[in-house]
């Protein structure tokens, strides 16, 4: 009796062994939303890769119709000056009138203002900066960026669940209000729009501001000159 049960379990055993020796995973590389992963079986191994702005603690967690203090200069002196940034519009659309259908793609409209009524910058004027970045990979988002004659835009390529999208677009237009009376003093109001083309559900495009105060000279990346106090970030598609 004993010896049944001890073969019956060998058999196990080694059914048990067979049958990994059928299946030997053969791993995909890990990516920025995916650790590694067996298309065969679905298995994973490890973790995602960790994505460029939590590697160098940048933070872009502005939220849309929520307005924050901006920290910048004035025009020509160089004095600080107060305003206020916000997110004033976020939406996502497959095609309308002026953008074409993408299949894979979608498009974003962002809009942002800009607004001082300060002392200093009613006298001096303000300076900023604008721009573009991108969550997973700061780098290979600058390096893809260029601009295409043809399209009248900017083209970059961004890597969404393993898969490189190179056709993703960026323009952006300004409005520059005039100075306006506004109670005892005057403000100025200063709107961007951003038009993006990114992968269907694609969050990893930021947009926003940057103090003119901050040097920049000799340096390409956000994370070289990146100080926590001197960026407004909103990060597309970032907080569905
Ligand atoms: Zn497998």
């Amino acid at each position: 009796m004993k010896k049944t049960i001890i073969a019956a379990n060998l058999i196990l055993i080694l059914l048990l062994a067979g049958c990994g020796n059928i299946h030997s995973h053969s791993w995909l590389e890990a990516n920025f939303q995916e650790p590694m992963r067996c298309p065969e079986c679905g298995e994973t191994l490890g973790d995602p890769l960790e994505a460029d702005f939590s590697v160098r603690k940048i933070s872009a967690d502005l939220k849309e119709n929520e307005p924050a203090e901006f920290h910048t200069v004035t025009g020509e002196e160089k004095l600080d000056t107060t305003g206020v940034f916000t997110i004033t519009g976020s939406e996502v659309l497959t095609e309308d009138a002026s953008h074409k259908k993408k299949n894979g793609y979608e498009w974003h409209i962002i809009r942002m203002s800009l607004s001082f009524s300060d002392e200093n910058s009613v006298n001096d004027g303000f300076d900023y900066n604008y721009l573009i970045s991108d969550f997973y990979d700061i780098e290979g988002f600058m390096h893809s960026f260029v601009y295409d004659r043809a399209l009248g835009c900017n083209t970059f390529t961004v890597n969404w669940y393993g898969k490189d999208y190179p056709e993703c677009r960026e323009s952006s237009s300004i409005s520059r209000g005039e100075w306006e009376k506004s109670g005892d003093g005057f403000k100025k109001t200063v709107e961007i729009t951003w038009t993006l083309l990114l992968p269907e559900g694609y969050d990893g495009i930021v947009v926003g501001v940057r103090s003119s105060g901050i040097d920049t000279e000799g340096k390409h990346y956000i994370y070289e000159y990146y100080e926590p106090d001197a960026f407004l970030l909103y990060r597309v598609g970032g907080s569905k």
